[in-house]
C-alpha cells in the first residue's frame, strides 16, 4: 500500500501494462482483455486505481460475506500474524485450526464429524472423489468394482482434472475429455425448464426418476453421487425443483451409493440458512466448502466426512488418505474463517437475511415484465436475470454472450460491479449488503437491459 501512494492516479501504465502483458488471467480472453483494476475495497464496494467506487453485485465471485475490508477479519488475520503464519497440516497442528475444524463440525448437518483442510474449491471435491473412491475398497464389507460417478447435467466442480471429470459445462470441459475419467450425467434438474410434456409441479419426481433409472442399472459400479445442492451456479444459476435434493438422498441411501454434496459455492448462508442442504434437512457423506469460508478473504477449503468414511482409512499404513495440500489448514485462514463465523454471530447475518431476501425480490419484480427479460429467478441471495435469445419483432441481441457483457458494462457505468454468465446476469452481493445497496444493484442493472434495448432499436437489422 505505501509504495503505491505515490503512483499518479488514473491508468497507470506501470500497473496496466504488465496487467495486461504478464499476468494471464482466469477464464479470460486475454486478446480482448482491458485492465480493471481495483486497488481497495470498504464494505460491499471496490474501489479502483482512480478512486471510483462499485458496488461489489456478485461478492467478488461468491466469496465475500460481510464486506470487505471487515475489522473483525482482520483484526483476526492480524492476530494471527503474530503468533504464527503457517504449520504444516501433515502430521502436526495448530490451536486455531483445530478451532475452526472444531466450529465447522458443530455447523455442519448432523454426521460431518471430520474435517479435511485443502486450499480451494476444486481440491476440496478431489478430496471427495479419492475419499469416496478408497473407502469403498476399505470399509468393512469392500467393494472394490465401485468406480464410476454420477453427476448432473452442466455441474461445475471446479477445473482441476478430477473435478472437470465430474463436470458437465462442454465449453469449460470439452478440450479436456481425453484426459479425464468417465462419469455418467443425468439431465439438468432445472425447475423453470422441464422436459416436453413434463409439467412444472411433475418436475422433481421425473428428475428423480431418472437419476434412480441410472442407479439401478450402475449402482454396484457407483462410488458415489456428485450433486450442487439447489442451484447450480456455473450451469448459469440453474435452480432445482423443492424436494430434488431429499430425494437424491433418499435414493443415494437406498442404493448405496455415498453422496458427495458440493457447498463450494452455495454455502456460508448464500442460500438463506448457512447450508444449502439444510434446507431440505439433507446430511451429505461428504461436504465440500471453500469459497465463503474465510469470508473472502484467504485461500481455504475443507472436506467434511462422516464418521464411517474417516473409520474406513484408520488402521495400518496401507490404509491412509495419500493426500495433502501444503497449505491445507493455514492458521491464517484458519483464523479468517472463525472470525467470520464469529461475525455471523455478531451481526446475526441469517436472522436479517430474509429481510434482505425480500427486499431484492420485490426490486427485481418488474424486471419479469422487460421485454429483453426471459426468466428472473432467485433462491435466498442469488438472483439471476436472464435475457431473451431475440427481441418480441425477432431481431437476434448481439451475439450469444455478448448482450450480458453490454448490459454489464452500462451498469460498470452507474457504479455497480456485475460478472455475467453470458446471457445471464448474476446477483448475489455480500450477505452484509443494505436494502439501499440492494435497489441499487437492481437500478443499475435495470438501466443497462434499457440501455441495451435502446441500443438495439437504434442498430440497423443484424445478421447473426
Ligand atoms: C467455484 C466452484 C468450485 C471450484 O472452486 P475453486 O476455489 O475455484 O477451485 C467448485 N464447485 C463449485 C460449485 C463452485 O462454484
Amino acid at each position: 500500500m505505501t509504495e503505491n501512494q505515490d503512483l499518479p492516479a488514473g491508468d497507470d501504465p506501470r500497473i496496466e501494462g504488465p496487467d495486461h502483458s504478464v499476468v494471464w488471467h482466469a477464464f479470460t480472453q486475454m486478446a480482448d482483455y482491458q485492465p480493471f483494476i481495483i486497488e481497495q475495497a470498504d464494505g460491499c464496494e471496490l474501489i479502483d486505481t482512480d478512486g471510483n467506487r462499485y458496488l461489489d453485485a456478485v461478492s467478488s465471485l461468491w466469496c465475500n460475506i460481510h464486506g470487505h475490508n471487515h475489522p473483525t477479519i482482520n483484526a483476526a488475520i492480524i492476530g494471527q500474524l503474530q503468533r504464527v503464519s503457517h504449520v504444516t497440516s501433515l502430521g502436526m497442528s495448530n490451536p486455531t485450526t483445530v478451532e475452526l475444524a472444531a466450529r465447522l463440525v458443530k455447523l455442519a448437518p448432523d454426521g460431518l464429524e471430520h474435517v479435511f483442510f485443502s486450499g480451494d474449491g476444486a481440491s476440496s471435491v478431489e478430496v471427495a472423489l479419492k475419499m469416496a473412491f478408497q473407502y469403498w475398497r476399505q470399509c468393512d464389507d469392500p467393494q472394490p468394482e465401485k468406480s464410476l460417478f454420477i453427476a448432473l447435467g452442466r455441474a461445475y466442480h471446479g477445473d482441476t482434472l478430477g473435478s472437470v471429470s465430474v463436470g458437465g459445462v462442454a465449453r469449460f470441459h470439452q478440450m479436456f475429455e481425453p484426459l479425464l475419467f468417465e462419469a455418467i450425467h443425468t439431465a439438468i434438474p432445472d425447475r423453470s425448464r422441464p422436459p416436453e410434456g413434463v409439467r412444472e409441479e411433475d418436475a422433481c419426481e421425473h428428475y428423480l426418476g431418472e437419476l434412480e433409472r441410472i442407479l439401478e442399472d450402475h449402482h454396484r459400479q457407483t462410488a458415489a453421487v456428485i450433486i450442487e445442492p439447489l442451484v447450480q451456479g456455473a450451469a448459469g444459476m440453474v435452480m432445482h425443483p423443492d424436494g430434488y435434493l431429499a430425494g437424491v438422498r433418499r435414493l443415494t441411501r437406498a442404493y448405496n451409493v455415498l453422496m458427495i454434496a458440493d457447498e463450494v459455492a452455495v454455502g456460508f448462508g448464500r442460500t438463506g440458512t448457512m447450508f444449502a442442504c439444510q434446507q431440505e434437512e439433507v446430511s451429505p457423506d461428504l461436504l465440500c466448502l471453500a469459497k465463503g469460508l474465510t469470508g473472502g478473504y484467504l485461500a481455504m477449503a475443507v472436506t467434511l466426512a462422516r464418521t464411517e468414511i474417516f473409520n474406513a482409512f484408520l488402521g495400518d499404513p496401507s490404509r491412509t488418505f495419500f493426500h495433502g495440500h501444503t497449505y491445507g489448514g493455514n492458521p491464517l485462514a484458519a483464523a479468517a474463517a472463525l472470525a467470520s463465523l464469529d461475525i455471523f454471530e455478531q451481526e446475526q447475518t441469517l436472522q436479517h437475511l430474509p429481510a434482505t431476501i425480500e427486499h431484492l425480490e420485490r426490486c427485481l419484480h418488474p424486471l419479469r415484465d422487460h421485454p429483453l427479460v426471459a426468466d428472473v429467478r432467485q433462491r435466498g441471495m442469488i438472483a439471476a436475470v436472464e435475457l431473451v435469445e431475440e427481441t418480441a419483432d425477432g431481431r437476434p441481441l448481439p451475439a450469444q454472450g455478448q448482450s450480458g457483457a453490454i448490459v454489464c458494462q452500462h451498469a460498470l457505468q452507474q457504479g455497480v460491479w456485475f460478472r455475467p454468465l453470458r446471457d445471464i446476469l448474476v446477483i448475489m452481493p455480500p450477505l452484509s449488503v443494505s436494502c439501499e445497496q440492494v435497489s441499487r444493484i437492481v437500478d443499475a442493472l435495470a438501466a443497462g437491459i434499457d440501455q441495451l434495448a435502446s441500443q438495439l432499436q437504434h442498430a440497423p437489422c443484424q445478421e447473426n
